[in-house]
């Protein structure tokens, strides 16, 4: 058996984190080290390694991240047009990816710059 990733281990509740959603699929928590006023990681519990990885029987789990997104934007207050939210995936090493378990980034709070680095 592989190492469990960090993530796997804040949903094992072995690593402390500020989980602020949580239901059969998926988990979501505060980012350690937030670049933006709201900084919120969604992640499936099924341990996919990035979206490179996923299976196309994952659609659903993969879906089901977004509608927590819009959720939680909705929840703090960011959702409206007037005001805005960026939603990123890093995939493997050139995409900045740093955890091996899927993960949305829901950002917000301030305005976004594009191009992104
Ligand atoms: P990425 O670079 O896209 O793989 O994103 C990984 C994110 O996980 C980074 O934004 C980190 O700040 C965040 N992170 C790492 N460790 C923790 C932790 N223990 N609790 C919350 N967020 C974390």
């Amino acid at each position: 058996m592989p190492e469990p990733t960090l993530f796997e281990r804040i949903i094992a509740r072995e690593i402390p984190a500020d989980i602020i959603h949580e239901d059969d699929l998926s988990i979501a928590f505060k980012d350690i080290n937030p670049q933006a006023p709201h900084h919120i990681l969604i992640i499936p519990k099924k341990p996919i390694p990035r979206v490179g990885e996923a299976n196309d029987n994952d659609s659903a789990t993969l879906g089901h991240l977004l509608i927590i997104a819009r959720k939680i934007a909705r929840d703090i207050g960011i959702a409206d047009s007037s005001e805005g939210f960026r939603l990123v995936i890093n995939n493997g090493q050139d995409g900045g990816e740093s955890v091996p378990h899927l993960h949305v980034h829901l950002l917000g709070g301030r305005k976004m710059q594009w191009p992104p680095g």
